[in-house]
């Protein structure tokens, strides 16, 4: 804040805060694998507003999104709760690191998180999707890249640890839903949580 820095040193001064915020997510995604390891991981069941959820998610990447000249947009069935029951940290976790992996992943066109809803026999069944148009993920990665460490290797050069879908999984499982990947090598990736 100080008004009598220069501009070569506000610039470096940047890039010490993003290197700081970079560091601090890759501590933090290395200190959730090891709580998940050491068992001591806990959810905490309570209503929200999924809709706001989704919408606060999309604000908060918009700027991401823009950066690379990508579209980015929310689709919500109009079946949906306004309240649901779940762990709302987690999920906000798991849903950041799948917008963010898809804006990662993509040079041109959109990244879309739907959100669904179908009654079942057995009750209401929410699904939150998020599809991208990126570079995909071959049959043979597709399962491969939610353990964790793996990276598909083409990619490695992007900045990441491999740890953000095995940690996304997890919280999804401890939640009580499912997530997959459903993807076309050079046209793009859906992920779908359950
Ligand atoms: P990180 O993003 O830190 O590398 P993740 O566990 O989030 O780790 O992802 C693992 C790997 O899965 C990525 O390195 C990338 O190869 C692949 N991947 C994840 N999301 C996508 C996506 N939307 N499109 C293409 N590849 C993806």
């Amino acid at each position: 804040r100080d008004a009598a820095i220069t501009d070569g040193q506000r610039q470096s001064l940047d890039i010490i805060n993003r290197s700081g915020e970079h560091l601090l997510a890759l501590i933090n995604e290395i200190l959730d694998m090891a709580k998940i390891e050491a068992g001591r991981l806990q959810v905490r069941i309570e209503p929200f507003d999924l809709g706001a959820l989704a919408h606060d998610i999309v604000e908060l990447m918009r700027e991401r999104a823009a950066e690379k000249g990508l579209g980015l947009r929310l689709e919500q069935s109009s079946a949906l709760p306004r309240r649901i029951r779940s762990d709302e940290i987690k999920l906000r976790q798991a849903l950041i690191n799948l917008v963010g992996n898809a804006i990662k992943f993509t040079e041109q066109g959109r990244v879309v998180l739907r959100l669904g809803a179908a009654l079942t026999p057995r009750g209401l069944r929410l699904s939150i999707a998020v599809e991208d148009s990126g570079i995909g993920i071959a049959a043979e990665d597709q399962a491969r890249i939610f353990d964790p460490f793996a990276q598909v290797e083409k990619t490695g050069a992007q900045k990441g640890t491999g740890l953000g879908l095995a940690i996304t999984r997890q919280f999804v499982e401890l939640m009580g839903g499912r997530i997959g990947v459903t993807s076309q090598p050079g046209q793009g990736s859906c992920f779908r949580i359950e």
